[in-house]
């Protein structure tokens, strides 16, 4: 607990030091503590140190914990993983937003499951076989489709960069991100982990995704 308080001091001065460079209001940065893989205690000592934004990659993960987490008073759950068509119900039973919406079939599908839900579109910028995410070009006919889901509030846009320890090397993509969600008229960038918040404030991120920093190394994924 008191080891998670230190961490957290240390990513919200991260965070700080980083605003401040870029002169930008760090009440404008959301900080999603991640927590997967790790239990449900870890998101209530989370809660209990103030932070209500929670961030959790697979559904069936995340299914497991809700029961015990899903109450908490104020807290949110965004799903920040590839998510498949046939989960798309339950996400938006336990997740109140989502990141990673990357094809009109999936923005329909959770429409169609019912609850209202914020989401923001993942874009893959980079040639990386693995990663999920709409293409740019495929952008302007996603937002379409999203702006006539009545249940889908669209915020703004997500991405991960090829993973590289050097900070740095995320710079060109997140930069891409924003000139993406300016051309769009997107308020929204959600990009920058535990690596590479710094990089991320600076180039105008809303939202940092943040882990490791937080509550240490993952054992497994
Ligand atoms: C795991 C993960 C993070 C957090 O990464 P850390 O390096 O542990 O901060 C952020 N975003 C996504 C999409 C992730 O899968």
């Amino acid at each position: 607990m008191d080891n998670l308080r230190e961490r957290l001091a240390g990513v919200r001065e991260r965070m700080a030091r980083a605003a401040e460079r870029a002169r930008r209001d760090p009440a404008g940065i959301t900080l999603l503590a991640v927590t997967k893989v790790f239990p449900a205690a870890a998101i209530r000592e989370a809660y209990e140190q103030g932070l209500r934004e929670f961030g959790e990659n697979y559904v069936q993960e995340f299914e497991r914990k809700a029961p015990e987490v899903g109450g908490l008073a104020g807290a949110r759950f965004h799903l920040i993983g590839h998510l498949q068509s046939n989960k798309c119900r339950k996400a938006a039973e336990i997740f109140q937003s989502i990141q990673t919406v990357d094809s009109p079939k999936l923005a329909r599908r959770l429409n169609e499951a019912g609850p209202a839900l914020d989401v923001m579109l993942e874009v893959k910028l980079s040639e990386e076989d693995a990663k999920s995410g709409a293409e740019a070009e495929a952008l302007p006919e996603l937002i379409e489709a999203v702006r006539g889901c009545a249940n889908l509030r669209l915020l703004g846009l997500m991405t991960m960069p090829p993973w590289s320890d050097d900070p740095e090397a995320s710079r060109p993509y997140f930069r891409r991100l924003r000139e993406l969600a300016e051309r769009h008229g997107l308020g929204g960038l959600s990009m920058g982990m535990s690596h590479d918040l710094e990089t991320a404030i600076e180039e105008g991120s809303t939202c940092v995704r943040v882990g490791t920093a937080l509550f240490g190394k993952r054992k497994r994924e």
